[in-house]
């Protein structure tokens, strides 16, 4: 696989460097990481004292690297990768090394004077990795990511459909549209927003809003129950948490006392926690990554129950948006049309019904955060969205000049004049990629490898290794090694049965079984020595001549090879 990656990374010009792993401190610092990372970042200290990181990804690794040495544009467009080993200090390392806190990745950074160029490897970085995974014999899915809080302006994500997938896609059953859930969007199934005072005329028919006692009412369903209503027709209120918040809050209800801060000097200012009161139709659920993304910050969590009571001045579970003065309340679209709702009344046991917006409340912004779910209509083509399980092997990041600019990357144009470049990065993991492979390819046996992964191409069982069946064994090894096949001999103490079951197991393409009985058998008197060939999934074996197997085998892993990848062995 690392073989492929290189290939395919040579072909549009990336070249191959490796760094180390464990990096200053310094530069996570310079690049605000430090501190906004959380604790996946693994950080050490060696024995003066001084702070390191074990990398978990390497923008700061290789920015500092071509700080040294760039110049001049005409260094430029410059593409790196490394194929090494990264650290992330998952909370639930699982399924094996689907996600380990170790893994290895290929991870490429470029740096560009524009644009127009950062674009151009974007998307050569893109058709390489439709390469790369087809050759792997892969299926993926690209899909459209979030790319909000990383400050990015365009992000693909390469997806492989599985059971035990982290990822939610959703896909459009009439046009290709594709998008990780954090990123979705679909069509609005409200009508659209109206002005404050569009809101309030809309709003004359509808009665007064009304404080109503709901006691022992704790749960949507059980008010819906109550009010006999639908949870469309409900407001609900979260408290969110947000860390590192760019957008300017000076002037926003309860953010009185905040005040900015820069994590470092090329850093934007932001500021370091602050919270919000969320609204979205009781039927939806607020999309974190896209919250986050509206408030420009690099985190967001719900509160913790003594945040929610402070912010509401109610227990938990009577959030509500008419009356709320202690947080900026963030309307989702689908709130900024409902003009008849039931919501939390900031009181114990009492709740609001006919809240209208715009004459009862009004938001501090309004934007699209809430999660798209199969059965909403495509953004693109208005057809039918349905979901999805997948897990991420790839990602291919646009990153602007977050990095570049922090950490202080300059080259010199034409005319002497010093600018700051722009910059991408695209990772692959290789774990995950093998883990998918197998679960892409397998059966009740085993592992059934693509011949482009297999570890070996060929597997040769002597039924007994020993006397005519052993040198048979060992010349036919060598042909096939000489044919430019990779071949594992069997030569174990074990039960053919045992061996069979392994070499399936294990997933070898072709299996050659040689024994007494073949070797010794005759065509028309005379001996016509045939083993016994069999590829991995079929479930016939086949007799042929012992001196035509390899030749058969090389033909029908070129085949295989050139439909995987169009390459040849040499
Ligand atoms: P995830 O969302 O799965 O945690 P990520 O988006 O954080 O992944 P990236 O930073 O985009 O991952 O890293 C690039 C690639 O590295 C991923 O596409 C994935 O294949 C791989 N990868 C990331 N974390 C792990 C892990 N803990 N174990 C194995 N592979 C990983
Ligand atoms: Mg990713």
């Amino acid at each position: 696989m690392e073989n492929i990656i290189r290939e395919e990374m040579d072909a549009i010009g990336s070249l191959e460097i490796k760094p180390t792993v464990v990096v200053p401190g310094e530069l996570w610092k310079e690049s605000g990481r430090w501190d906004s990372m959380g604790e996946a970042l693994l950080r050490v200290k060696n024995r003066l004292g001084a702070d390191f990181v074990v990398s978990p990804t390497a923008e700061e690794a290789f920015t500092s690297i071509v700080r040294d040495e760039l110049s001049s544009y005409r260094q430029l467009p410059l593409s790196l990768y490394q194929i090494n080993t990264k650290y992330r200090d998952e909370i639930r390392p699982r399924y094996g090394v689907m996600r380990g806190r170790e893994f290895v990745m290929k991870d490429a950074y470029s740096y560009h004077h524009d644009d127009a160029s950062l674009d151009e490897h974007y998307q050569a970085q893109g058709r390489a990795y439709r390469r790369i995974f087809k050759r792997c014999g892969l299926t993926v899915i690209p899909v459209r990511a979030d790319s909000g809080a990383m400050g990015g302006s365009g992000s693909e994500e390469f997806m492989v459909e599985s059971e035990i997938g982290d990822n939610t896609l959703l896909l459009c059953k009439s046009c290709d549209y594709a998008a990780n859930v954090e990123k979705a969007e679909c069509k609005p199934d409200y009508s659209p927003r109206l002005s404050p005072d569009q809101a309030k005329e809309a709003a004359a028919d509808i009665p007064p809003v009304e404080k109503i006692d709901t006691p022992e009412v704790k749960t949507i369903e059980e008010l819906c129950a109550f009010l006999k209503t639908d949870a469309k027709s409900f407001i609900k209120t979260l408290i969110y948490r947000a860390v590192n918040v760019e957008l300017d809050l000076s002037g926003a209800p309860g953010c009185g006392n905040l005040t900015k801060h820069k994590a470092a000097p090329g850093a934007p200012e932001t500021y370091p926690e602050a919270f919000f009161a969320v609204a979205v139709r009781g039927d939806l659920d607020v999309n974190e990554a896209k919250l986050a993304a509206a408030l420009k910050a690099s985190e967001v969590t719900l509160a913790a129950d003594t945040d929610v009571i402070r912010v509401t001045g109610a227990p938990v579970g009577f959030a509500g948006p008419v009356g709320l003065k202690t947080a900026p309340l963030i309307l989702d679209r689908t709130v900024t049309g409902m003009n008849d709702a039931v919501t939390g009344a900031l009181e114990k046991d009492k709740h609001y019904r006919h809240a209208a917006y715009g004459r009862d409340f009004d938001g501090w912004l309004a934007a699209d955060i809430r999660t798209v779910r199969a059965g909403d209509r495509c953004s693109a083509c208005g057809g039918e969205l349905y979901e999805k399980k997948g897990n991420e092997l790839g990602h291919i990041f646009k990153l602007g000049r977050k990095y570049t600019q922090s950490m202080g990357l300059n080259y010199l144009d034409e005319n002497g004049k010093s600018h700051v470049p722009t910059m991408g990065c695209y990772g692959i993991g290789l774990d995950r990629t093998l883990a998918s492979i197998i679960e892409e390819h397998h059966d009740e046996q085993g592992i059934v490898w693509p011949v482009s992964v297999a570890p070996f191409h060929v597997v040769v069982i002597p039924i007994k290794y020993q006397g005519a069946v052993k040198d048979a064994c060992g010349a036919l090894a060598s042909e096939l090694e000489a044919a430019g096949l990779e071949v594992l001999l069997d030569d174990r103490d074990e039960r053919a049965g045992v061996k069979f079951n392994d070499a399936d197991l294990i997933g070898i393409p072709w299996r050659i079984v040689v024994g007494d009985k073949t070797l010794a058998a005759s065509r028309d008197g005379k001996p016509a020595p045939q083993v016994e060939l069999k590829r991995r999934g079929e479930t016939e074996a086949r007799l042929v001549d012992i001196g035509k197997a390899a030749a058969e085998i090389a033909g029908a892993l070129r085949r295989e090879l050139a439909e995987l990848d169009g390459s040849l062995i040499q």
